[in-house]
């Protein structure tokens, strides 16, 4: 189907709210690398798959959506973040605002090799939070959404969330790169681990190593 066909069906099956429902780990569009955006659609149709895209992260709530996502296998994502309140967390985990972006055809080198482990989720994998170690600093080049190129080093949190996104348009879920015995259910994650700004206690108890990250 033309990129133009499916992107008119996912605006017509937008519920009332104008959100696109979320594909969930299982379905072959998540396991897929998406094909790089070449102008296929026009301007007014683009911006209406952004909005879509931005509503339905905001409705979830998350912090980035790629297309893959909503069932399209193509190299864009938004990304979003408020940010923590709580002064502890966002110092310990680099977790400040990001405003707004979209990332269309975005890839990330790692700047430097340090890594840092911490909990994160995945829109497409509900109910489940797991540590994953990732770049501290990447190199993100794409184009954004008025076609102007982006090339930028992101530190932190922001780096987290588009290595998280840009794995997604690669077939890569955060699970993938998890520590398999931190794997903890929202639940348990909320009562237990949520609040601790490095995940230091979790590995000790759960067996798991953050050494590396
Ligand atoms: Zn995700």
């Amino acid at each position: 189907m033309r990129l133009a066909d499916q992107v008119a069906q996912l605006l017509d099956g937008a519920g009332d709210d104008g959100v696109a429902p979320i594909v969930v780990a299982g379905d072959p569009v998540l396991r897929t690398a998406a094909t790089l955006y070449d102008g296929e659609l026009d301007r007014a149709t683009f911006a209406a798959l952004v909005a879509l895209m931005r509503r339905t992260m905001h409705k979830a709530p998350g912090v980035g959506l790629a297309a893959p996502q909503i069932g399209l296998g193509l190299a864009l994502a938004v990304v979003e973040d408020p940010g923590v309140d709580h002064p502890d967390l966002a110092v310990a985990r680099e977790r400040f605002p990001l405003e707004f972006r979209v990332l269309v055809n975005p890839r990330c080198e790692p700047v430097g090799d340090c890594q840092v482990g911490f909990y994160e989720g995945c829109l497409s994998v509900p109910g489940y939070a797991a540590v994953v170690a990732r770049f501290r600093q990447v190199h993100l080049t794409c184009v954004d959404d008025d076609g102007m190129p982006v090339d930028e080093v992101l530190t932190g949190w922001p780096a987290r969330i588009v290595q998280h996104e840009t794995d997604h348009l690669v077939g890569t879920l955060y699970v993938d790169r998890a520590q398999p015995r931190s794997l903890a259910a929202s639940a348990s994650w909320g009562g237990h681990w949520a609040a601790e700004p490095v995940p230091r206690t979790a590995a000790a108890e759960l067996g798991f190593s953050i050494e590396d990250s």
